[in-house]
């Protein structure tokens, strides 16, 4: 079994079970996540599976690049332009999702 067979985030990329999609591109997909910590609160992934934002840095930074510039449109529409823009990674810095994830939380004056 790959890694995808037993993913949520592709999964949802691959439209089997629904999301709150906000922004598609050929590699790149963003949708609310469920359990919001701001006002607007966007997980932008890669459709390509990666299981952390390290694996994604080394093997395709053009990629990484890119989510960071879907991250600043969707801040640009919501609050404009200021984001903060999280990537946990492991299980013990609170991912619980194996496939690459920015958290763009945006949309109202944060909290530090
Ligand atoms: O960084 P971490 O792996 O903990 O983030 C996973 C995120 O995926 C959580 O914020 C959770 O609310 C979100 N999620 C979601 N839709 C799902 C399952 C999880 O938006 N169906």
């Amino acid at each position: 079994m790959s890694d995808c067979d037993d993913c949520l985030f592709c999964r949802i990329i691959a439209g089997e079970i629904p999301s709150g999609k906000v922004y598609e591109d050929e590699t790149t997909y963003a949708f609310n996540d469920i359990n919001p910590k701001a006002k607007v609160h966007v997980l932008v992934v890669p459709k390509k599976h990666y299981a952390n934002v390290a694996e994604l840095a080394a093997g395709d930074p053009a990629r990484l690049a890119h989510m960071v510039e879907v991250a600043q449109g969707i801040a640009d529409d919501a609050f404009h332009g200021d984001y903060r823009l999280v990537f946990n990674t492991g299980a013990d810095a609170g991912q619980t999702v194996f496939h690459v994830h920015a958290h763009v939380m945006t949309g109202e004056t944060l909290d530090e």
